[in-house]
């Protein structure tokens, strides 16, 4: 029984790995990598007690799995027409125009990517992730000079940098900041909120009571935009 037992269950339409083991709580996990939900749980726990903590869990599990197939969407993405991209936190359909090179226009709804006919899905890439890089870097100077002032405090440096599994982060040692690529495809106050977390670091470096309180102060509604970030 070195792996424990496992066993299903459907709860509220969602197939849940039970994984029964020697352990003293419960644990629920959504997993990153394949979207699938599993609880650990100690040896003799009933079903009925690992329902009910997944049913108090529901909303969370929700969110997870909704995360989960955003990512792989984005992550799957071919750069062929009639494809959603995302600028700002509104979605755009892809249209490829072959009559020029290497331009990329919002119009109406359209995102639309003038580039060879012969232009392979990562040329296009770059392509689309330059542009992207360019709507940050015509963002980001005011945003730093507008919240620099109001923190108090100051970036060394400021780059931009195209990350996986974090929005930003500050060298607290010599207050670089970096701030994510994917952050143009979000909503802007999702980029205002990151720039203020990152300097509110250069005051304090953890996530503790201290830095949630320069949060509450600095930007009141900071929990509500970060969960739009999930
Ligand atoms: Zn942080």
């Amino acid at each position: 029984m070195k792996n424990g037992v496992s066993n299903r269950l459907i709860i509220s339409g969602i197939e849940i790995e039970v994984v029964r083991k020697k352990i003293k709580n419960m644990y629920l996990k959504v997993s990153a990598h394949d979207g699938k939900v599993s609880v650990s749980a100690p040896l003799r726990t009933k079903d009925e007690v690992i329902i009910n903590f997944v049913r108090s869990k529901i909303d969370w599990i929700e969110k997870k799995k909704i995360k989960y197939e955003k990512t792989c969407m984005q992550n799957q993405l071919n750069y062929v027409d009639g494809e959603t991209h995302y600028v700002w936190g509104k979605p755009y359909i892809l249209k490829i125009n072959y009559d020029s090179r290497g331009r990329i226009d919002l119009v109406d709804n359209k995102l639309i990517i003038a580039t060879d006919i012969h232009s392979s899905k990562e040329q296009r890439e770059r392509l689309l992730m330059n542009w992207y890089r360019q709507q940050l870097e015509e963002r980001l100077p005011k945003l730093f000079e507008k919240w620099e002032a109001i923190i108090g405090v100051k970036a060394s440096k400021v780059t931009i940098r195209n990350m996986k599994s974090r929005w930003g982060s500050c060298n607290t040692r010599d207050n670089r900041i970096s701030i994510n690529l994917q952050l143009s495809k979000k909503p802007q106050i999702c980029l205002e909120y990151v720039v203020v977390h990152e300097l509110v670091h250069i005051l304090e470096p953890s996530h503790n009571s201290v830095f949630k309180g320069y949060m509450d102060s600095f930007l009141p509604n900071w929990r509500k935009i970060k969960e739009g970030l999930l």
